[in-house]
Protein backbone atom coordinates (compact mmCIF):
# COMPACT_ATOMS: atom_id res chain seq x y z
CA UNK A 1 0.00 0.00 0.00
CA UNK A 2 1.04 3.35 -0.93
CA UNK A 3 1.89 5.27 2.21
CA UNK A 4 0.64 8.81 1.73
CA UNK A 5 2.36 9.98 5.15
CA UNK A 6 5.17 9.14 7.40
CA UNK A 7 6.09 10.66 10.69
CA UNK A 8 9.30 9.01 12.38
CA UNK A 9 10.71 9.52 15.88
CA UNK A 10 9.00 13.25 15.66
CA UNK A 11 10.08 15.09 18.74
CA UNK A 12 8.48 19.05 19.29
CA UNK A 13 8.59 21.04 22.57
CA UNK A 14 8.34 24.55 23.80
CA UNK A 15 10.92 25.76 25.66
CA UNK A 16 11.03 22.65 28.66
CA UNK A 17 8.02 21.72 28.07
CA UNK A 18 8.79 18.17 25.88
CA UNK A 19 4.76 17.72 24.09
CA UNK A 20 5.90 15.56 21.74
CA UNK A 21 8.23 12.14 22.88
CA UNK A 22 9.35 10.34 19.71
CA UNK A 23 6.46 10.13 17.76
CA UNK A 24 5.77 7.70 14.55
CA UNK A 25 2.87 7.26 12.73
CA UNK A 26 2.36 6.04 9.00
CA UNK A 27 -1.25 6.49 6.62
CA UNK A 28 -1.62 4.59 3.82
CA UNK A 29 -3.33 5.80 0.83
CA UNK A 30 -7.45 5.35 1.47
CA UNK A 31 -6.67 5.03 5.18
CA UNK A 32 -8.58 6.59 8.25
CA UNK A 33 -6.57 7.40 10.98
CA UNK A 34 -8.07 8.91 14.17
CA UNK A 35 -6.49 10.48 17.36
CA UNK A 36 -7.79 10.19 20.69
CA UNK A 37 -6.59 11.44 23.90
CA UNK A 38 -6.61 13.84 26.74
CA UNK A 39 -6.56 17.87 25.99
CA UNK A 40 -2.97 19.09 26.33
CA UNK A 41 -1.77 15.71 25.26
CA UNK A 42 -0.23 16.99 21.68
CA UNK A 43 -2.97 16.02 19.48
CA UNK A 44 -2.82 19.47 18.04
CA UNK A 45 1.04 20.10 17.92
CA UNK A 46 1.25 16.73 16.17
CA UNK A 47 -0.89 17.83 13.27
CA UNK A 48 0.38 20.87 13.21
CA UNK A 49 4.24 19.36 12.62
CA UNK A 50 2.54 17.22 10.08
CA UNK A 51 1.21 20.47 8.37
CA UNK A 52 4.36 22.42 8.51
CA UNK A 53 2.49 24.91 10.40
CA UNK A 54 5.00 24.33 13.38
CA UNK A 55 9.00 22.71 12.63
CA UNK A 56 9.50 19.68 14.38
CA UNK A 57 12.97 19.84 16.65
CA UNK A 58 13.85 16.04 15.66
CA UNK A 59 12.44 13.17 12.98
CA UNK A 60 11.40 12.57 9.50
CA UNK A 61 8.33 14.01 7.88
CA UNK A 62 7.35 12.08 4.28
CA UNK A 63 4.42 12.90 1.95
CA UNK A 64 4.61 10.25 -0.79
CA UNK A 65 8.44 9.55 -0.46
CA UNK A 66 9.39 12.91 -0.40
CA UNK A 67 11.14 13.96 2.29
CA UNK A 68 9.81 17.83 4.12
CA UNK A 69 12.22 16.81 7.30
CA UNK A 70 14.98 14.84 7.46
CA UNK A 71 16.71 13.61 10.65
CA UNK A 72 20.14 13.97 10.32
CA UNK A 73 23.11 12.04 12.19
CA UNK A 74 21.77 13.88 15.93
CA UNK A 75 18.53 13.17 15.22
CA UNK A 76 17.75 16.83 14.72
CA UNK A 77 14.80 17.58 11.75
CA UNK A 78 16.48 18.82 8.68
CA UNK A 79 13.69 20.63 6.45
CA UNK A 80 13.75 20.71 2.42
CA UNK A 81 14.14 23.94 0.23
CA UNK A 82 11.74 26.12 0.39
CA UNK A 83 10.42 24.74 -3.59
CA UNK A 84 10.61 21.20 -2.08
CA UNK A 85 7.91 22.49 0.56
CA UNK A 86 5.76 24.39 -1.66
CA UNK A 87 5.17 21.32 -3.27
CA UNK A 88 4.72 19.09 -0.81
CA UNK A 89 2.31 21.57 1.00
CA UNK A 90 0.04 20.71 -1.90
CA UNK A 91 -0.40 17.36 -1.41
CA UNK A 92 -2.45 18.25 2.08
CA UNK A 93 -5.11 19.96 4.00
CA UNK A 94 -5.84 21.22 7.15
CA UNK A 95 -9.92 21.79 9.01
CA UNK A 96 -9.69 23.58 11.83
CA UNK A 97 -11.44 23.64 14.70
CA UNK A 98 -12.85 27.35 14.35
CA UNK A 99 -13.32 27.04 10.68
CA UNK A 100 -10.42 30.28 9.93
CA UNK A 101 -12.57 31.54 7.16
CA UNK A 102 -11.94 34.80 5.47
CA UNK A 103 -14.62 37.05 7.38
CA UNK A 104 -14.87 39.67 4.43
CA UNK A 105 -14.90 37.01 1.88
CA UNK A 106 -18.06 35.24 0.39
CA UNK A 107 -18.25 31.62 0.77
CA UNK A 108 -17.32 31.19 -3.00
CA UNK A 109 -14.04 33.01 -2.55
CA UNK A 110 -12.92 31.39 0.13
CA UNK A 111 -12.93 28.60 -1.31
CA UNK A 112 -11.69 29.42 -4.93
CA UNK A 113 -8.97 31.90 -3.98
CA UNK A 114 -6.42 29.44 -2.78
CA UNK A 115 -6.45 27.26 -6.37
CA UNK A 116 -6.48 30.25 -8.36
CA UNK A 117 -3.60 31.87 -6.04
CA UNK A 118 -1.96 28.55 -7.21
CA UNK A 119 -2.74 29.23 -10.49
CA UNK A 120 -2.23 26.18 -12.54
CA UNK A 121 -6.16 25.52 -13.34
CA UNK A 122 -8.60 27.70 -15.34
CA UNK A 123 -11.04 30.05 -13.49
CA UNK A 124 -13.89 28.76 -14.97
CA UNK A 125 -12.79 25.29 -14.38
CA UNK A 126 -11.89 26.11 -10.37
CA UNK A 127 -15.64 27.67 -9.72
CA UNK A 128 -17.68 25.04 -11.40
CA UNK A 129 -15.98 22.35 -9.43
CA UNK A 130 -16.54 24.89 -6.52
CA UNK A 131 -19.75 24.62 -6.88
CA UNK A 132 -20.02 21.00 -7.04
CA UNK A 133 -18.12 20.48 -4.00
CA UNK A 134 -20.96 23.21 -2.13
CA UNK A 135 -23.74 21.22 -3.34
CA UNK A 136 -21.96 18.30 -2.23
CA UNK A 137 -22.30 19.73 1.27
CA UNK A 138 -25.67 20.67 1.03
CA UNK A 139 -24.79 24.71 0.64
CA UNK A 140 -25.68 25.20 -3.36
CA UNK A 141 -27.28 28.29 -2.49
CA UNK A 142 -24.70 29.91 -0.36
CA UNK A 143 -22.23 30.77 -2.23
CA UNK A 144 -22.57 34.18 -2.23
CA UNK A 145 -23.26 34.43 1.90
CA UNK A 146 -20.62 35.62 4.21
CA UNK A 147 -18.79 33.57 7.03
CA UNK A 148 -21.11 35.30 9.55
CA UNK A 149 -24.59 34.63 7.66
CA UNK A 150 -24.19 30.86 8.13
CA UNK A 151 -24.29 28.24 11.31
CA UNK A 152 -21.02 26.90 12.85
CA UNK A 153 -22.02 23.50 10.97
CA UNK A 154 -22.32 25.24 7.52
CA UNK A 155 -19.07 27.36 8.34
CA UNK A 156 -17.59 24.04 8.53
CA UNK A 157 -19.00 22.32 5.58
CA UNK A 158 -17.32 25.81 4.00
CA UNK A 159 -13.93 24.74 5.55
CA UNK A 160 -14.26 21.00 4.38
CA UNK A 161 -14.72 22.28 0.77
CA UNK A 162 -12.28 24.96 0.86
CA UNK A 163 -9.76 22.18 1.38
CA UNK A 164 -10.88 19.61 -1.04
CA UNK A 165 -11.17 22.70 -3.59
CA UNK A 166 -6.98 22.40 -3.67
CA UNK A 167 -7.50 18.18 -4.47
CA UNK A 168 -5.34 16.94 -1.20
CA UNK A 169 -4.03 13.58 -0.84
CA UNK A 170 -4.86 13.40 2.67
CA UNK A 171 -6.94 15.75 4.66
CA UNK A 172 -6.00 16.42 8.15
CA UNK A 173 -8.86 17.21 10.79
CA UNK A 174 -7.87 19.20 14.26
CA UNK A 175 -11.67 18.20 16.78
CA UNK A 176 -13.36 19.52 13.66
CA UNK A 177 -17.03 19.37 15.75
CA UNK A 178 -15.73 20.93 18.87
CA UNK A 179 -16.59 23.95 18.40
CA UNK A 180 -20.61 23.48 17.11
CA UNK A 181 -23.49 22.60 18.91
CA UNK A 182 -24.30 18.98 19.63
CA UNK A 183 -26.72 19.61 17.25
CA UNK A 184 -25.21 20.60 14.12
CA UNK A 185 -22.21 17.82 14.84
CA UNK A 186 -23.97 15.26 13.18
CA UNK A 187 -24.14 17.14 10.23
CA UNK A 188 -20.06 17.19 10.04
CA UNK A 189 -19.86 13.80 10.95
CA UNK A 190 -21.58 12.70 8.43
CA UNK A 191 -19.60 14.60 5.29
CA UNK A 192 -16.42 12.78 6.99
CA UNK A 193 -17.98 9.84 7.01
CA UNK A 194 -19.31 10.08 3.23
CA UNK A 195 -15.49 11.29 2.43
CA UNK A 196 -14.16 8.33 4.19
CA UNK A 197 -16.51 6.24 1.45
CA UNK A 198 -14.72 7.45 -1.12
CA UNK A 199 -12.00 6.73 0.06
CA UNK A 200 -9.99 10.15 1.02
CA UNK A 201 -7.50 9.72 3.50
CA UNK A 202 -7.58 11.24 6.61
CA UNK A 203 -6.23 12.35 9.80
CA UNK A 204 -8.88 12.76 12.77
CA UNK A 205 -8.37 14.71 16.15
CA UNK A 206 -11.89 13.84 17.78
CA UNK A 207 -13.46 13.34 20.91
CA UNK A 208 -16.70 11.88 19.09
CA UNK A 209 -15.61 7.94 20.49
CA UNK A 210 -18.09 6.50 18.99
CA UNK A 211 -17.59 7.86 15.38
CA UNK A 212 -14.24 7.03 15.79
CA UNK A 213 -14.53 3.80 15.88
CA UNK A 214 -17.35 3.76 12.74
CA UNK A 215 -14.64 5.69 10.47
CA UNK A 216 -11.34 4.86 11.18
CA UNK A 217 -9.06 2.02 10.40
CA UNK A 218 -6.59 2.79 12.89
CA UNK A 219 -7.49 4.80 16.07
CA UNK A 220 -3.94 6.18 17.98
CA UNK A 221 -4.37 7.31 21.99
CA UNK A 222 -1.86 9.81 23.15
CA UNK A 223 -1.16 10.76 26.40
CA UNK A 224 1.42 12.87 27.64
CA UNK A 225 3.05 13.21 24.21
CA UNK A 226 3.51 9.72 23.73
CA UNK A 227 1.99 7.12 21.88
CA UNK A 228 0.62 4.86 24.73
CA UNK A 229 -1.83 2.46 22.43
CA UNK A 230 -3.14 2.09 18.77
CA UNK A 231 -4.43 -0.42 16.40
CA UNK A 232 -7.87 -1.62 15.29
CA UNK A 233 -11.11 0.75 16.61
CA UNK A 234 -12.55 -2.01 18.17
CA UNK A 235 -9.29 -3.22 20.27
CA UNK A 236 -8.60 0.40 21.01
CA UNK A 237 -12.48 1.35 22.15
CA UNK A 238 -13.68 -1.81 22.89
CA UNK A 239 -11.11 -3.53 24.45
CA UNK A 240 -8.24 -1.09 25.63
CA UNK A 241 -4.69 -2.90 27.16
CA UNK A 242 -3.27 -0.22 28.73
CA UNK A 243 -4.42 1.75 31.84
CA UNK A 244 -3.81 5.31 30.71
CA UNK A 245 -6.52 4.96 27.89
CA UNK A 246 -9.03 2.26 30.13
CA UNK A 247 -9.21 5.94 32.24
CA UNK A 248 -9.55 8.32 29.16
CA UNK A 249 -12.21 6.13 27.90
CA UNK A 250 -14.20 5.82 30.85
CA UNK A 251 -15.45 9.35 30.67
CA UNK A 252 -17.11 8.76 27.76
CA UNK A 253 -19.29 6.12 29.25
P1 LIG B 1 -4.01 18.90 22.53
O1 LIG B 1 -4.33 19.32 21.14
O2 LIG B 1 -3.86 17.42 22.68
O3 LIG B 1 -4.99 19.46 23.53
P2 LIG B 1 -1.73 20.65 22.25
O4 LIG B 1 -0.91 20.09 21.17
O5 LIG B 1 -2.59 21.83 21.93
O6 LIG B 1 -2.60 19.48 22.92
O7 LIG B 1 -0.79 21.10 23.45
C1 LIG B 1 0.17 20.24 24.02
C2 LIG B 1 1.04 21.03 24.95
O8 LIG B 1 1.81 21.96 24.20
C3 LIG B 1 0.31 21.85 25.99
O9 LIG B 1 1.06 21.78 27.18
C4 LIG B 1 0.34 23.25 25.41
O10 LIG B 1 0.29 24.19 26.43
C5 LIG B 1 1.66 23.26 24.68
N1 LIG B 1 1.68 24.18 23.53
C6 LIG B 1 0.97 24.03 22.39
N2 LIG B 1 1.22 25.02 21.51
C7 LIG B 1 2.14 25.83 22.11
C8 LIG B 1 2.82 27.01 21.72
N3 LIG B 1 2.62 27.57 20.52
N4 LIG B 1 3.68 27.55 22.61
C9 LIG B 1 3.92 26.98 23.82
N5 LIG B 1 3.31 25.86 24.24
C10 LIG B 1 2.43 25.29 23.41
MG1 LIG C 1 -5.95 20.37 20.36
Amino acid sequence: MNKVLEIKHCNKSFGENEVLKDISLSVTEGQVVSIIGPSGSGKSTLLRCATMLETMDGGDLIYLGDYAAKADAQGKAVYAAKETLQGIKKHFGLVFQNFNLFPHYSVMKNITEPPILIGKRKKEEIYAEARELLKKMGLADKENAYPCELSGGQQQRVSIARALAMKPKILFFDEPTSALDPELTGEILKVIKDLAAEHMTMVIVTHEMSFARDVSDHIIFMDGGVIVEEGEPEQVINHPQQERTKAFLSRFQ
